[in-house]
């Protein structure tokens, strides 16, 4: 028998519409403590009336006291019913896309808090951010193996939010070993990242969440310049997605090839853009920038530099609330900066990963910029995570990304 955590009167009013967290302020402590439970202990949890909500996992250390995996109380947490939400994910996945290179599992968006998978063929990549999963580990390891045969499974478990759930950071390759760099098929096109972490390689191992965006920008981008060699800003690179897949995109419609300006911080991400770009837009010239990207951009502008297409997906700036005046700022300048180096008639992609900033303060500072500069714009997509980084339709936490392309030109 489970034991039972209760919250307080009217606090399961949203559980009841569907979202999978309590927070330590609305478990009911007199009736039961907190303390009384050890990180990641299965519980059933209840209102303040007695009925259940569903079977949970409990974290005493954080401030999400509990996370819901299954509705009925009587659900076992194990690896029944791991195998079962693994099987609902991949059915979404093979749906949309043809080859096995996605993300398989997006935590509470897929019914598992706290558990990433990333698909790259043959190997797994697994990310735990909860002490619930923590303590399934090793059945999340089995049920994967058994389903996936995969030749290797990793565990980057060295992601700074582990430290809100208590848990220490590592990396362990409990099936096969550690690969120095990891190919992805996407969009048609052959990208190589690194991957250990000592290599540089960085989250997972690739950011799937962009993919859509990706295309998106590069239909925008394509044959819309004047210039006989069309100019791409890829900036907050990584290892060039957005470049290279407009890049490509372009040599598709037999239109003249051009350069592809990458710029980030790490050397490792750098080399894999001028790799990508001559694998996958061979005429493309590809030009690397290290450095930090908001001192880059100014110089690239005061150096009278413009680009046909510029895209700027930078790091999540806000990470709490808390940051959020400081980190508006950094996007006010990285988005500015963008609309300054972009052509008359040029294309900007701008994306954010912070789920606290809204699409509207991005779509507005966006749009504050051009008017500043006397440009006029128009907004031609906006996109989000892809869908394989389902939304769950509760839990607003689970929509981070988003994505707007405006077209910019002057009178
Ligand atoms: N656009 C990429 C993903 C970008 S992730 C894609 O489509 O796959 C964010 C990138 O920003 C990382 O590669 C990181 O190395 C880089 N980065 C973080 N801070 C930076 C800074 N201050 N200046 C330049 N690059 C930075």
């Amino acid at each position: 028998m489970l034991s039972d955590l209760y919250l307080k009167k009217n606090e399961d009013r949203r559980l009841r519409v569907g979202h999978l967290w309590a927070f330590s302020n609305e478990i009911d402590t007199k009736r039961s403590p907190l303390t009384a439970f050890e990180p990641g202990q299965a519980v059933v949890l209840r209102g303040a009336d007695g009925r259940p909500l569903g079977v949970g996992t409990v974290n005493p250390a954080s401030l999400i006291a509990c996370r819901l995996l299954h509705r009925n109380p009587e659900a076992v947490i194990g690896a029944d019913l791991l195998r079962e939400r693994f099987q609902r994910a991949l059915a979404l996945r093979e749906r949309l896309y043809p080859e096995p290179f996605y993300r398989l599992c997006h935590g509470e968006g897929d019914y598992l808090p706290g558990l990433i998978v990333d698909r790259f063929g043959d190997l797994l990549s697994v990310q735990i951010t909860t002490a619930g999963m923590e303590r399934l580990k090793d059945t999340i390891v089995t049920v994967l193996a058994d389903l996936f045969a995969p030749k290797t499974l990793v565990l980057r478990n060295d992601t700074a939010s582990r430290t809100l759930e208590g848990l220490p950071a590592y990396v362990e390759t409990p099936i096969g070993a550690m690969p120095d760099t990891v190919t992805v098929l996407e969009n048609g096109l052959r990208f190589t990242a690194p991957f250990a972490p000592e290599r540089g390689g960085q989250k997972t191992g690739w950011f799937f969440d962009q993919r859509d965006n990706r295309l998106a920008a590069a239909r925008l981008g394509i044959g819309h310049t004047q210039n006989p060699a069309l100019t791409v800003l890829d900036a907050f690179s990584y290892v060039g997605g957005f470049g290279c897949v407009a890049a490509a995109a372009q040599i598709s419609q037999n239109t003249h090839a051009g350069k592809i300006t990458f710029l980030d911080s790490s050397a490792p991400a750098l080399a894999a853009c001028a790799a990508n770009c001559t694998a996958n837009a061979p005429d493309y010239e590809a030009e690397c920038l290290k450095g930090d990207a908001l001192t880059e951009l100014a110089t690239l502008h005061d150096t009278g530099r413009r680009f046909d297409i510029v895209c700027v997906d930078p790091p999540a700036f806000i990470k709490r609330k808390k940051d959020a005046a400081e980190g508006l700022t950094a996007y006010r300048r990285v988005n500015d900066l963008a609309v300054r180096l972009a052509t008359d008639g040029g294309i900007v992609v701008s994306s954010s990963c912070s789920h606290h900033l809204e699409t509207e303060a991005l779509h507005h500072l966006l749009t504050l910029s051009a008017a500043k500069r006397g440009l006029n714009a128009q907004l031609v997509h906006r996109g989000g995570q892809g869908p394989d980084h389902p939304i769950h339709p509760a839990m607003p936490e689970t929509a981070y990304l988003k994505t707007l392309i405006f077209r910019l030109w002057r009178d």
